[in-house]
């Protein structure tokens, strides 16, 4: 299996104090992003733009993902960024019912 190694507790999403002290404590490299679509839901990053419409980043295509993705990542490497974005991991992974729901699914299926 890939992406869970965050989730393996999953089962004690309802030990908060538990989680919120490894958020606070023993995180410290984000998990991977599963493509839930969830952050740009809620707020574009730099590079994205807000669809008050669509109520989601304008950029965000239909199956999750980031349609400006090469162009960023071009523009990433000429500035030779050291954290890029893409491939640094979730940035909205705690309490994120649509990754969940997606690792979820993604297990049952590998099951
Ligand atoms: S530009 Fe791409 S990564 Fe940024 S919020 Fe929009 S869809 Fe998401
Ligand atoms: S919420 Fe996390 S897993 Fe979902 S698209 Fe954003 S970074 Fe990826």
């Amino acid at each position: 299996m890939f992406f869970y190694d965050d989730f393996e507790d999953l089962d004690d999403i309802d030990n908060f104090d538990k989680l919120f002290e490894k958020m606070n404590n023993v995180e410290e490299q984000c998990p991977v992003c599963v493509q839930c679509g969830y952050c740009c839901k809620h707020t574009p990053c730099y590079y994205g733009k807000w669809n008050e419409e669509k109520n989601q980043c304008e950029y965000l295509t239909e199956d999750n993902k980031c349609s400006k993705y090469n162009e960023i990542v071009e523009y990433e490497n000429s500035i030779n960024l050291k954290v890029k974005m893409f491939g640094s991991g979730c940035c909205l992974n705690y309490l994120n019912p649509e990754r969940i729901k997606k690792i979820r699914e993604f297990n049952e299926k590998e099951a």
